[in-house]
């Protein structure tokens, strides 16, 4: 299937000159073919969005909020579909996963088309008699999403729906590793009936989102990926709106007052989850001494029940890993471990007898220390490194001796610890008797600050511009 970029309401090649083939994760065979992006064609997206902004701006947001309905209901009257697609591209379960992601996505939408028509603003007392001041909230203008291939469906809709619903344009460029997925929410967002040019669709890696990030005319860049990336576009985008969402190194605290089971079975849901590959998963587990034994025997139970497998078998609870860095790395950090003393309980390697090598089981690793790549470093696969502590002195300073700072989760029945741990971990989102995963679309979501996780947190306000507006009403004339 050869699938063309979307500029200006249409489906072109634009000026490419090479094409990019996209293959599954889950069977090796080729799913499709994209065309890359060239410096022109993102000129034309440019000039397209510039026009449909002013279209978008013109509406008013009652209408854009039915437009982003519109693409909530064609959503969901085509999950399975969908669903299919994105665990062939993505590598995620069917059944379990995949599925709800369209869900999410198709909420999404509903949830900004609801947040759109509530975004008030203030009117102030002014110093001066005779003058009224008030807020506005103005679009931003042209908006670059730059996305990841682990939620390659649901991340495009988190940034497009809070920036179309807001009057934005908007510019995708989803990962080169799951362009497929993508550019169904665009063919969607197009049937919707939103306006020619205020949703395109560009393809490539590194350089195309470079382009984008340094194209005069894109105002605003939403970025989710990692920490490096994050910081690369940054520097390079000076002083045009950032939003940044990047990686997580999320630790799970396990104290000896918690209840084990539910802590065991959390750490495993948040590894085993879309295979570990989730800036939110469970990186890190720090368990208390007192209690180690008992929770890693409930621990190996719980992780010996995930069933690696292809992602469309309805037994399957977890797929393979999306593409072969992200592999190399579970290597990496595997090998760092064993050579540092980490004790090896559970997986390990990648598994055999699968169409690819990008099926890797669950892996427990014991005794990891601070020193090891598997607690420093976002690992991103299905691996629970277990370190061991004392006291909530030594819990909280392993909690936050990384330079991420996105997710972490605490398990304790004592709410006078619990809220301690809310005060003194550095993370944008902290969990209490939950696993570190778990996540909502309507809550606040980003990383802490003094950390490389990022900012902003994909909210509405964040995709728009509050202007600060005074009419001084004596001195008019009519
Ligand atoms: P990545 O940083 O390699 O790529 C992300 C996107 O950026 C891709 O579309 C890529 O082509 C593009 N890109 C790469 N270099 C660029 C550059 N110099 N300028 C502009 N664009 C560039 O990340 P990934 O491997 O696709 O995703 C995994 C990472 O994403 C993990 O670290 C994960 O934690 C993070 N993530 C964060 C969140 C969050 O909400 N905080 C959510 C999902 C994933």
């Amino acid at each position: 299937m050869a699938t063309q970029m979307f500029i200006g309401g249409t489906w072109t090649d634009g000026m490419a000159k090479q094409t990019q083939r996209v293959t599954s994760p889950a069977t090796g065979e080729p799913l499709g073919e994209v065309p890359i992006s060239t410096a022109a064609d993102i000129d034309a997206a440019v000039k397209a969005a510039k026009k449909a902004q002013r279209e978008l701006d013109a509406m008013t947001v009652f209408e854009r909020s039915a437009l982003c309905h519109r693409v909530a209901e064609l959503l969901e009257s085509r999950v399975d579909e969908l669903a299919r697609e994105l665990a062939l591209e993505q590598g995620k379960p069917f059944a379990t996963e995949a599925r709800e992601e369209i869900h999410h996505s198709a909420g999404n939408f509903r949830l900004h088309a609801e947040e759109g028509i509530r975004l008030d603003t203030e009117v102030m007392p002014s110093e001066t008699r005779g003058k009224l001041l008030f807020t506005l909230r103005k679009p931003i203008g042209i908006y670059a999403l730059i996305t990841p291939w682990n939620f390659p469906l649901l991340i495009p809709a988190e940034l497009a729906a809070p920036a179309l619903v807001t009057g934005n344009a908007v510019i995708l460029k989803p990962s080169e590793f799951t362009p497929l997925i993508a550019a169904r929410l665009v063919e969607i967002c197009e049937q919707a009936g939103f306006p020619p040019g205020s949703v395109n669709l560009v393809y490539g890696a590194r350089e195309t989102g470079e382009a984008l990030v340094t194209h005069p005319g894109v105002t605003g860049i939403a970025f989710v990926g990692s920490a490096a990336t994050g910081e690369a576009i940054v520097r390079a985008a000076g002083l045009k709106r950032t939003m940044i969402e990047a990686s997580g190194n999320g630790p799970q605290i396990v104290l000896e007052d918690a209840d084990i089971d539910a802590a065991a079975s959390a750490a495993v849901r948040g590894a085993a989850f879309t295979a570990g590959q989730v800036c939110v998963a469970t990186e890190r587990v720090l368990v208390q001494r007192k209690v180690h034994e008992q929770f890693v025997e409930r621990l190996l139970e719980e992780a010996r029940n995930v069933v690696l497998g292809n992602p469309l078998d309805p037994k399957t609870t977890m797929g393979p890993l999306n593409n072969e860095p992200t592999a190399a790395k579970m290597d990496r950090h595997l090998s760092d471990s064993l050579k540092k003393g980490g004790k090896l309980l559970l997986g390990g390697e990648r598994a055999s007898g699968f169409p690819t090598k990008l099926y890797y089981p669950m892996t427990v690793v014991d005794s990891v220390g601070t020193d090891q790549l598997l607690f420093r470093e976002e690992s991103f696969g299905p691996v629970l490194p277990i370190t061991t502590f004392a006291s909530d002195d030594e819990a909280i300073a392993l909690a936050n001796d990384s330079d991420l700072g996105l997710q972490a989760a605490v398990f304790t029945s004592s709410l006078k610890r619990a809220f301690r741990y809310v005060h003194e971990i550095r993370a944008g989102n902290l969990q209490i008797n939950e696993s570190t995963c778990y996540f909502e679309g309507r809550p606040p979501f980003g990383g802490a600050a003094g950390t490389k996780s990022g900012w902003g947190r994909i909210q509405i306000q964040d995709f728009t511009d509050l202007r600060t507006i005074s009419i001084d009403y004596e001195h008019a004339r009519n």
